[in-house]
């Protein structure tokens, strides 16, 4: 439409200038031609004016001679086309070649007549309302010596004149007709060829505006619309370089936003969700329908509101630590909150990158825990050491007997911490990164181990009367684990097994394999564990009845140890127990084949 516009508008150009161009020369010839002719008829009437003024002066000298004039002026009419008419000097009309004169008004009034009295010459175009046409008047003096007689006034018809006017006129409108309708045509096709191109670039323009920068202008005009298709596909391919890279910076962005582990909130100055990350969404339970309100309302912490309002008040970034529960988990977070800015340096939002520091915390606790208990495990005697060397010292060692008990649970208390510190160092080992990526993983026959643990601790099984047996299934059972490791391990097992079994009662240790997997247990009729304990055995430091097992020299770490080297083996550990009947562990290692 906006082409068909400039369309119309050349047309109609074309059309103005092609009509004012033939109207001036039209009229210009029109004019011509009538002047010219007009002028040539003037001259001929003055000629014949002149010499029926010299035939006809003599007879005005009287009024005999006036009246020949009349039968002269006929005969002359017979041999000249065109009216002669003689005036007296006052207007009365003395003869006529083609009226009556009797019949004519007083011709003093007429133009010419006036002209040809006062100047010597006088004509004028009237409408001859008696022919029906247009005449042209010219008429002289007729002077005798100084003194005008009257006026002789020769008339012809302007038929003929305007007969060729018209015709010219005729034959100029076609010629203006045929030249528009040329025009037209021929604007036409001009304008169709000049807007062609802009029909072209217009389209490809609508297209680029659409989102389709690929499309390109192809004009060859060789003028300023082809420059201006070059310049439109230069802008294009511009356009869609920045384009292509702002998305691909886009894509990175949005690639590294969802994949990282923290999760990721952008609020507007007021406080509202903006945007989220992934994480965000899952964390917090985002739902699209969600953004855009406050939040209190999304993730509901007062803390967070309060540090957004500060950042937002002083333009500055800052961390805070958050506490919160989220689907009843206690999860702890450090939060990163960073001022955004708008392109006229105003705080325009802010963005806060949450930090699940949870685990981190947890650990922080359990050290702090650890070392409290291991303090008061090393505590307790030290102090039964100290108080018995004492008492040793103020006198006691006086008395040989008291001396020999005090210096026995001294020796006692020492071995307990000598445990105490074995076994911490132990644990410390297996904390220990570099120790563990150095151990070295083998196939190792679990019935072996077991056969050795057996004979190593006989000693105290031994003692007990317990019946400590072996039961191996006909096959090897071939663990990936570590000798020293698995050693450990079924000693910690045991050695409980033997401590909480009574005289008289039975330890079986069973090796086979299950599921593709070695299966280890060591089974006793002991005491058994209260099932509200079970879950907490594996904890370090954790016993059962603190005094008696004290007594009985345990450090509370040697589950967590067995624990700890099962699940760093990549097996599992599990305990059934119930009270006075029994317990039994049951390890599950990786078949090393
Ligand atoms: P400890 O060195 O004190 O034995 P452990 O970590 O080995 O520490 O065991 C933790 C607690 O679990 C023990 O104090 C004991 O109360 C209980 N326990 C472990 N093994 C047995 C078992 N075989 N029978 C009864 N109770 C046991």
């Amino acid at each position: 439409m906006f082409s068909s516009g400039i369309r119309n508008r050349l047309i109609a150009s074309f059309l103005l200038l092609i009509g004012a161009t033939l109207l001036t020369l039209g009229g210009y010839i029109l004019w011509f031609f009538h002047q010219n002719n007009t002028e040539r008829l003037t001259g001929n009437l003055l000629t014949e004016a002149k010499i029926a003024e010299q035939l006809l002066h003599p007879y005005m000298r009287g009024p005999r001679e006036k009246a020949s004039i009349e039968t002269l002026l006929r005969e002359l009419a017979t041999k000249v086309d065109h009216r002669i008419t003689v005036i007296d000097n006052d207007g009365t009309v003395v003869a006529d070649s083609w009226e009556n004169p009797a019949s004519m008004e007083n011709h003093r009034e007429r133009p010419e007549v006036v002209d040809a009295i006062t100047g010597g010459q006088g004509s004028a175009i009237r409408h001859s309302a008696t022919v029906g046409e247009n005449f042209l008047y010219l008429a002289i003096p007729m002077r005798d010596g100084a003194e005008t007689i009257g006026v002789i006034r020769v008339a012809a018809t302007m038929a003929h004149v305007e007969a060729g006017f018209n015709q010219i006129r005729s034959v100029l409108l076609i010629a203006f007709l045929a030249a528009s309708v040329l025009a037209v045509l021929l604007s036409f096709r001009l304008a169709r060829k000049y807007t062609a191109p802009i029909e072209r670039i217009t389209r490809v323009a609508r297209h680029m505006g659409e989102g389709q920068l690929h499309r390109r202008v192809h004009v060859r005009t060789g003028d300023e619309i082809e420059v201006l298709g070059h310049t439109l596909n230069n802008l294009a391919a511009s356009l869609d370089d920045k384009i292509n890279e702002i998305v691909a910076e886009k894509r990175k962005l949005e690639l590294i936003l969802a994949n990282m582990d923290n999760a990721v909130v952008l609020l507007d100055r007021y406080g509202m969700v903006t945007d989220v990350n992934r994480q965000a969404a899952v964390l917090f339970g985002i739902t699209p329908a969600m953004i855009g309100q406050h939040n209190i309302q999304v993730i509901g912490l007062g803390v967070l509101e309060k540090a957004v309002r500060e950042t937002v008040g002083e333009g500055q970034s800052r961390h805070i630590d958050l506490q919160t529960t989220l689907s009843g988990v206690k999860r702890v977070f450090q939060v990163f909150l960073a001022p955004t800015f708008s392109p006229e340096n105003e705080t325009a939002g802010v963005l806060c990158v949450f930090h699940d520091i949870t685990a981190l915390k947890e650990v922080e606790e359990r050290q702090a825990e650890f070392v409290a208990n291991a303090s008061h495990e090393l505590g307790t005697p030290l102090t039964a050491i100290k108080g018995f060397a004492e008492t040793l010292l103020d006198g006691a060692l006086a008395d040989p007997n008291l001396s020999v008990k005090f210096i026995t649970i001294i020796q006692e208390e020492a071995d307990r911490m000598h445990r105490l510190v074995k076994d911490l160092m132990q644990l410390a080992r297996l904390n220990s990164e570099e120790i563990r990526r150095q151990v070295s993983l083998e196939p190792i026959a679990v019935a072996q181990v077991a056969e050795t643990v057996i004979g190593q601790l006989y000693p105290q099984w031994h003692a007990k009367k317990l019946d400590v047996t072996l039961e191996a299934a006909g096959e090897p059972v071939p663990a990936r684990a570590n000798a020293d490791w698995l050693t450990q391990v079924l000693v910690n097992l045991l050695d409980n097994s033997i401590k909480f079994t009574p005289p008289g009662g039975k330890v079986t240790v069973s090796c086979r394999r299950a599921d593709g997997k070695a299966v280890v247990t060591v089974a006793d009729t002991g005491s058994g564990i209260p099932a509200a304990d079970l879950p907490f055995i594996f904890d370090r430091f954790y016993r059962v009845d603190k005094a008696r097992v004290r007594e009985g020299g345990g450090t509370g770490l040697g589950l967590s140890i067995v624990k700890f080297i099962v699940d760093t083996l990549g097996g599992a550990i599990d305990v059934k127990s119930s009270p006075d009947e029994g317990t039994t562990f049951t390890v599950t290692l990786p078949l090393a084949e």
